[in-house]
């Protein structure tokens, strides 16, 4: 028998679109595909016909092939230039298959492309909010939070005690149907138990064969000494409950550190302004500041300190994660310009003002010395 031109085989046109070839593969496999067809030759062959056309037509190179050399295109066992040869349909079909059914409600909903579906719990997340001393310090989390757990009385099976699941009569409890026909093999999701390979005929009183119950969580956990906001903490197996003997999901505790009235934090190091005096800067002085570990810590002021000027101390910033390292505490000094004068402290500064000369103020004399040549341009 002579074999018959793609197009027709899928009753399209030769200027349709992928769309369209899609669409009139769809409509012939469901017609024809053996599981509705059991033992129907005729069928069986209208099926395979289509499936090759529709190998052709639905990639760009083959189907450009196959548009300048027709049929000949893909004889000869490969030694034609384009030719794909003995092209082997059966590794193949049930790619080509789910691609044509996988937007079309043929089975595979929340399931990998192949295999079971899996049965592993939901991860859960928790946000938890900690001030900058807890992340310092790490603290112990106490979290109440709503999960699934395990069914108690069906033992997570979804069936009524004293029943069993049984297995899915269309499958054989595979969770998928595999057929051969001559050289191709299809295989989909099993659409009778959605994969599952099984069916529960009496389901649990408690849980309503879902296998698994809403519960009530209480769980401590450790938040290590140095978290940053963002750091997320995964507490494995403590979210909700794999079925059918999965896993169970993990519990992400999202951290989130709130800001500080005095410290601010970039990673590991911590700063803060220092407002000084101006007399103190002059003079220079002994201040108590604090730490983030709740000390004091003396630090010397010396005498003529600029405002802006930057003092570290080492190793008083936030701990390293996971290292017994810390950070270091930066310090800037910011002058204090004196406000709300009494009359005395206005007689002492205009007195100090007539002793200023250009050595204790460099810098204004050298700014107006740059200005006074500017101005006699
Ligand atoms: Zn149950
Ligand atoms: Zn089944």
């Amino acid at each position: 028998m002579a074999k018959r031109d793609y197009y027709e085989v899928l009753g399209i046109t030769k200027s349709a679109s992928k769309e369209e070839i899609k669409k009139a593969y769809r409509k012939l496999a469901l017609k024809y595909h053996p599981d509705k067809n059991k033992g129907d030759k005729g069928a069986e062959e209208k099926f395979k016909e289509g499936s090759e056309a529709y190998h052709v037509l639905s990639d760009d190179k083959r189907k450009a092939n196959y548009d300048q050399f027709g049929h000949a295109a893909f004889q000869g066992g490969g030694t034609g230039q384009s030719g794909f040869g003995n092209f082997d349909f059966s590794s193949s079909f049930s790619d080509i298959f789910e691609d044509v059914f996988s937007d079309f409600g043929f089975g595979s909903s929340g399931q990998s492309r192949r295999g079971r579906r899996n049965y592993r719990g939901n991860d859960l997340r928790y946000d938890v909010s900690i001030d900058l001393n807890d992340a310092f310090t790490g603290k112990e989390e106490k979290i109440n939070y709503t999960t699934y757990k395990k069914c108690k009385t069906c033992s997570g099976s979804g069936a009524k005690s004293g029943s069993k699941p049984s297995a899915c009569n269309y499958c054989g409890g595979q969770g998928k149907v595999r057929s051969n026909q001559g050289f191709f093999t299809i295989q989909q999701t099993c659409p009778e138990c959605s994969g599952e390979g099984e069916k529960i005929d009496n389901p649990c009183n408690n849980c309503g064969g879902a296998g698994k119950t809403q519960s009530n969580e209480n769980v401590s956990v450790k938040i290590p000494k140095g978290v940053d906001d963002g750091t997320r903490i995964r507490i494995a197996g403590k979210g909700e409950a794999g079925t059918k003997g999965g896993s169970n999901g993990d519990l992400y505790l999202f951290v989130s550190v709130e800001p500080h009235d005095i410290f601010k934090r970039s990673e590991e190091n911590l700063f803060y302004e220092l407002p000084v005096s101006f007399a103190d800067a002059a003079l220079g002085a002994t201040v108590e500041v604090p730490s983030i570990d709740g000390g004091k810590t003396k630090i010397k002021i010396p005498s003529g300190t600029q405002s802006g000027k930057q003092l570290r101390l080492r190793g008083k910033g936030m701990p390293i994660l996971k290292r017994n390292l810390f950070g270091d505490l930066y310090i800037r000094v910011v002058t204090e310009v004196p406000t709300s004068l009494t009359k005395r402290q206005k007689e002492i500064l205009s007195e100090f003002k007539n002793l200023e000369d250009n050595k204790s103020n460099p810098l204004i004399k050298n700014f107006f010395d740059k200005a006074k040549k500017f101005w006699k341009r």
